[in-house]
């Protein structure tokens, strides 16, 4: 395999990226100079050096040079401790977050549980997301959970796996919410404008 075949197929790797894209991006890099391509190498290898993981929502965020093991979102005092909006993925999180709609915190899954998974424990962050809801219900008066998939086959599979987990367990204080009517069929929440959001946050039932 030569290099262009061994970066196609790297970049076919990307989400929703086909391997023709993946040759283009390939063929765009040949075309720029030396520099660029230092300058690309350099930041892939230092994108992990200084990223870590929220202890409480479980986003990668940029650490800074305090201690704390939490992101700039979990660690803000002003924000709603008594709702946590369940999303699939960092980029749901970040485009919730950009609309401004939402004040609560969030829970990243990692995931979408595909339909008839017999192990989803092991692709969706389900036990640790568990524990979290006990221990903000006792410590922190959290009362809703927002049930924030996408709007797809996976999504709503994701979502009544979740909801019928939570239902089993013996939290019988938490409402459980799902957006409402405001999404359409086929939506990703990290592609959702703030109009949309915020009737689909209201409208959450
Ligand atoms: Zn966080």
């Amino acid at each position: 395999m030569n290099a262009i075949e061994k970066l196609t197929e790297i970049f076919g790797k990307f989400p929703g990226i086909g391997s023709r894209q993946a040759k283009r991006f390939v063929y765009f890099l040949l075309t720029k100079d030396r520099l660029f391509l230092e300058n690309l190498s350099k930041n892939l290898l230092s994108l992990k050096k200084n990223i870590k993981v929220c202890g409480f929502c479980h986003r990668f965020y940029q650490s800074e040079i305090s201690r704390s093991n939490l992101c700039r979102i979990c660690s803000d005092k002003n924000r709603e401790v008594e709702t946590l909006m369940v999303v699939e993925k960092d980029a749901d999180l970040e485009n919730v977050e950009r609309t401004g709609v939402y004040n609560g915190r969030y829970f990243v899954l990692g995931g979408v549980v595909p339909i008839l998974e017999k192990n989803p424990e092991k692709l969706v962050r389900v036990n640790e997301l568990l524990s979290l809801i006990e221990s903000e219900m006792k410590n922190n008066g959290l009362n809703e959970v927002i049930l924030a998939t996408g709007v797809n086959p996976e999504g709503d599979n994701t979502r009544s796996f979740l909801m019928t987990l939570l239902k089993k367990s013996k939290e019988k204080k938490l409402k459980l919410s799902t957006l409402g009517r405001g999404l359409s069929t086929g939506t990703e929440l990290e592609y959702s404008d703030a109009e949309t959001l915020k009737s689909a946050l209201e409208n959450r039932h």
